[in-house]
């Protein structure tokens, strides 16, 4: 049942009032996708009256002021990313699209939304405490870098003049405040919130202030590091940071949702849909690939140097129950418009599944070393039954066509796996990967994979391999597709160089898939890119020139000597310029081609394909991401060359998830 979003629908639950409202920069989508529908339903089913307003207008008070005063107070998130984030790239060039607004057009969430929400709601509507939640506040709760105004900001509490912040998954925190408020109790004791005091709590550990910490780098570091080391449920301290005369005022972490509290919140009875006072506006494209995808648990132990979500999440995986799932499954495939897809059964890192450190569940995480990193930690006790087990019973349930497993996958856990590693890459190959497998190497330099604290390439190697023998073994024409990032700290261009070259020589391929480096607040990284230094103080190489930081990304996305490189190494394929190819080809299409005489090739990236075609439009002639590629001569008075005709249709991303938005393959041909 959807979430009331006007007076109307408040009065036909038979409510006479809200006591919560939500208000988010996302649109209302109706699913566990969305963090303020999930804390919305987890409210009302806890006995509350809750509300929604997504997107409200800022230069007008109609939307804020719709469903009136909640009795208790307003939770305000600026949706599933971090505004910033979401309204610039990597480059602070605008982004023009947002596949959580409706129609498509990224006109409705405002730069810094938790602070232009709460400016809102106090100018027209004030009264109630406003509370801030969702990562955009979750990740800039202390004193953090802003990469976007090149400074360090104060805590987003002070700027926002709201009243406390709930940090991390906060369906608990959330549920205390409104009980405290609604008993008339004391609520500043509420675990995994943030409030501003005048004094420091006994026992709270007190940081570098932001004053410190925005006129010297090292202060910075020690805070974020007593910031990171306070962040498990089971060892964190409370934390306080000076700004000006006050303080910010972190309690301990919320315990972790048990396996029956996730499943309780993952079957809340969502509509798995738009609601429509949003749909009216248009077509939330987001929706083609959440509204049939799973999450089978939270958190993550990668502890990926550049990632939020071990920040925001926790390091900690829990996971749902398979009979939970299924349920879920059933539900969606008992619904008269389910297609028979199951588009992604996943989580942050989809094979971390039911496994997790009996040690950290006890006593918590460990600060001096990560669990994954160069080589997982045996503790971890990697076995990936469970999964198998889950798959398996997923394909079985009546109405479901296929299952796809789209979230990433850690390949050196499978790599580690002895006894059932072999299996579940099987399992993925026969059942649930479609033309590509995606993984995340994101580099191959180990002095740029320390900082990221990702495995080193010769694991990538034996995971192709693997791979490889095991599509081939199984009769599948599959390939590995690989994200990786340019300008991360400690990236220099020689170490692109060496990317490139592995990609070209080893990987056999020519990747589009390099994301330049974004500092989004609270990373380890981000932290590096500030202070030049990385957890120790030791100096690190970070690459600030957006020119310089663009042209690590063109090192290997753009060789422009890839012909004769290609030629001398690799007598079976041969690399053209798209531009040879075509005359009519756009700049973004210029990349250079891994192209072979005649056969198959792999189609890794975003290149327009139907602009390469000189003759008719092609379609059908593909299968996943590979196509079929004829040696042709083609208008030889127009087009002196010989060229390599490549015919098909690029199989398409989900738009939500790739920067570079969807690709079409019915534009006229060349
Ligand atoms: S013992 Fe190993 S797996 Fe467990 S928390 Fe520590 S590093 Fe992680």
């Amino acid at each position: 049942m959807f979430i009331p979003t006007t007076e109307k629908e408040v009065r036909s639950r038979g409510w006479d009032s809200l006591d919560i409202i939500l208000v988010s920069g996302d649109t209302y989508t109706d699913n566990s996708y969305n963090g303020t529908a999930v804390i919305g339903h987890w409210l009302i089913k806890n006995g509350f009256r809750v509300g929604i307003i997504a997107q409200p207008r800022t230069d007008v008070p109609d939307d804020i002021i719709r469903l009136g005063q909640p009795n208790l107070y307003w939770s305000v998130s600026a949706g599933c990313v971090d505004s910033m984030v979401a309204n610039y790239t990597a480059s602070k060039k605008f982004r023009k699209d947002d596949d959580f607004t409706p129609g498509g057009v990224n006109n409705r969430r405002p730069d810094r939304a938790c602070i232009a929400y709460s400016n809102l709601i106090k100018k027209h509507i004030k009264g109630k405490p406003i509370i801030l939640g969702g990562i955009e506040a979750s990740l800039r709760r202390i004193a953090h870098y802003d990469y976007w105004s090149d400074s360090i900001r104060r805590s987003i509490l002070f700027d926002s003049k709201a009243d406390a912040i709930t940090y991390g998954m906060s369906e608990l925190s959330c549920l205390r405040l409104a009980q405290c408020m609604r008993d008339g109790t004391e609520w500043k004791d509420t675990p995994g919130i943030c409030y501003i005091s005048n004094d420091v709590p006994e026992g709270f550990i007190e940081m570098p202030s932001y004053e410190e910490c925005s006129k010297d780098n090292a202060s910075f570091r020690d805070a974020f590091i007593v910031f990171r080391d306070n962040c498990d449920p089971i060892t964190a301290k409370g934390l306080a940071q000076k700004h000006g005369d006050r303080y910010l005022i972190q309690n301990p972490p919320s315990r972790l949702l048990t396996s029956e509290e996730l499943d309780s919140v993952y079957e809340s009875d969502y509509e798995n849909a738009v609601h429509p006072y949003y749909l009216k506006d248009g077509k939330v494209k987001a929706m083609e690939t959440i509204r049939n995808s799973i999450t089978t648990h939270r958190g993550c132990y990668g502890d990926c140097s550049f990632c939020a979500i071990a920040v925001h999440q926790g390091r900690t995986v829990v996971s749902r129950s398979e009979e939970s799932v299924i349920r879920e499954i059933q539900g969606l495939a008992s619904a008269k418009n389910f297609n028979g897809v199951i588009q992604d059964v996943g989580g942050p890192t989809a094979n971390m599944y039911g496994i997790e450190c009996y040690q950290k569940t006890k006593l918590g995480v460990c600060r001096d070393k990560r669990c994954l990193g160069d080589a997982p930690c045996p503790k971890l006790c990697i076995d990936h039954s469970r999964q198998i087990g889950l798959l398996n019973r997923i394909r079985a349930i009546p109405g479901v066509r296929k299952v796809f497993v789209n979230s990433g996958i850690r390949y050196d856990m499978i790599l580690a796996d002895k006894k059932r590693g072999e299996d579940y890459l099987e399992c993925l190959v026969k059942n649930h990967v479609s033309g590509q497998m995606k993984i995340a190497p994101e580099h191959v330099s180990r002095r740029v994979l320390r900082f990221m604290g990702k495995p080193g390439p010769d694991r990538l190697l034996e995971f192709k391999k693997r791979f490889d023998d095991c599509a081939s073994r199984c009769g599948q024409d599959l390939y590995l597709t690989y994200y990786f990032i340019a300008a991360h700290p400690g990236c220099r261009d020689e170490d692109m160089a060496e990317l490139s070259e592995f990609c070209h020589n080893k990987l056999k391929t020519n990747p589009e898939q390099v994301q330049i480096f974004t500092p989004t607040p609270s990373t380890v990284s981000t932290m590096m890119y500030r202070t030049g230094t990385d957890l120790a103080g030791k100096p690190v190489f970070c690459e600030y020139d957006q020119q310089r930081r663009h042209r690590q990304k063109d090192r290997v996305v753009g060789r422009k000597d890839a012909k004769h490189r290609c030629d001398s190494q690799d007598t079976s394929s041969r690399r053209v310029s798209l531009r040879r190819l075509c005359p009519y080809a756009k700049a973004q299409d210029a990349s250079p081609l891994c192209v072979p005489d005649k056969g198959r090739m792999h189609l890794d990236g975003t290149i327009r394909l139907s602009r390469l075609c000189t003759g008719q439009r092609h379609k059908g002639l593909l299968q996943g991401n590979s196509a079929v590629v004829q040696r042709e001569e083609v208008r030889p008075a127009r087009f002196p060359h010989r060229v390599y005709a490549v015919r098909g249709f690029h199989r398409r991303q989900p738009s939500h998830l790739s920067p570079q938005g969807p690709h079409h393959n019915d534009e006229p041909a060349g």
